[in-house]
């Protein structure tokens, strides 16, 4: 068994789905990083335009960098309701399936680093570092040069047998290693997700504008939302998976066993009125451990105030917004007086 077979085995056996090796040369992509950048396609997201650099030559990251071992950890759960109904449902809110359990960063960074644990054990010491989207990383580049999938059009990576409900995580060596061939592309002719896109965030195939995203619209953009993208939120008031529902190729997915992305406090089957019911000390008990609570309680209230005045006429939701509309800041006030709005019709 080679070096690199048998770190890949190690990968295995603690519980990643896929391991996939590649070396640190990402120069086809500089061209199409620096136009995203240019373009402004980031929006708010000002981290991705720092360190261009270091995110483009992992060497300049981690010095002495030689080899990146890119790992596929799967996320989706089984459910029992169909999720194109869920977001067709207008009382209930859709939360994006990554999001539902206890945030993957930490569960994926452990196991990172019990996975570098073993492969020292097994091979000697090395230098190393272990990313799960928590640096200036090309993530998405180096799991399609790793084999992992192939970056669709809706720029996420995807695999033939497994879908794309998958996070990935790295780890910078500097073992020389040998290395995996990517995949072939087999998105073909099919534009499904940008089909679906409630808000046209795909502009060309391969090309997503963050700031059309309702991903990003959600979860990164901290101001107020735009006017012209409120009614497309619908009831997502975490993230969006339509590109992913959408795709083909996520007939194959595989469900998790991970413990840790179960859901938790119902978020899976929620109500729009009870997510709004939660006070702040409830939104940071409950989403204590949860990739959510990142956003903030005022973000969490925007999204669902946003998705309240998407909801089909209710009085109950009229009479409780405007019963609550001066306890809450300047900021939720003007989303409220929107989502009134839509209520008059
Ligand atoms: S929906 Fe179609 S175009 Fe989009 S990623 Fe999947 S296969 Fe590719």
């Amino acid at each position: 068994m080679s070096k690199s077979e048998s770190i890949k085995a190690i990968g295995l056996e603690l519980g990643f789905q896929q391991v996939g090796i590649t070396d640190v040369k990402l120069d086809s992509h500089h061209q199409h990083y620096a136009d995203w950048i240019a373009r402004n396609y980031h929006g708010e997201m000002g981290y991705m335009a720092r360190n261009v650099s270091k995110r483009l030559h992992p060497s300049e990251l981690v010095p002495d960098t030689l080899s990146v071992i890119c790992v596929r950890l799967d996320y989706l759960v089984e459910e029992s309701r169909d999720l194109f109904d869920l977001l067709d449902h207008g009382r209930l809110a859709y939360v994006s399936r990554y999001a539902l359990g206890r945030d993957y960063h930490k569960l994926m960074r452990k196991r990172l680093q019990k996975f570098a644990d073993g492969i020292k054990q097994l091979h000697g010491s090395m230098g190393y570092r272990v990313f799960t989207d928590s640096a200036p990383v090309l993530e998405k580049a180096l799991a399609a040069k790793a084999g992992i999938g192939w970056q669709g059009k809706h720029s996420n990576i995807l695999h033939r047998e497994h879908g794309s409900w998958f996070f990935l995580g790295e780890i910078y060596t500097d073992m020389a290693l040998d290395i995996d061939d990517p995949v072939a592309n087999h998105c073909g002719s099919c534009t499904s997700c940008i089909d679906i896109c409630p808000t046209d965030a795909i502009v060309e195939p391969y090309r997503v504008d963050a700031r059309r995203c309702i991903s990003y619209l959600t979860i990164e953009h901290r101001s107020e939302i735009p006017l012209e993208f409120r009614t497309a939120i619908g009831n997502r008031i975490y993230g969006c998976d339509d590109c992913q529902l959408a795709c083909p190729w996520n007939r194959f997915a595989k469900y998790t066993g991970e413990i840790d992305f179960q859901p938790r406090h119902g978020l899976d089957d929620i109500s729009l009125m009870d997510c709004y019911g939660w006070s702040e000390a409830d939104f940071m008990e409950k989403m204590e451990g949860s990739a959510i609570r990142r956003i903030g309680y005022q973000c969490w209230l925007r999204n669902i105030v946003i998705a309240l005045g998407n909801a089909a006429p209710d009085p109950h939701i009229e009479s409780t917004l405007k019963r609550d509309y001066a306890r809450h800041s300047g900021f939720i006030q003007h989303h409220v007086d929107w989502a009134l709005q839509q209520h008059k019709g």
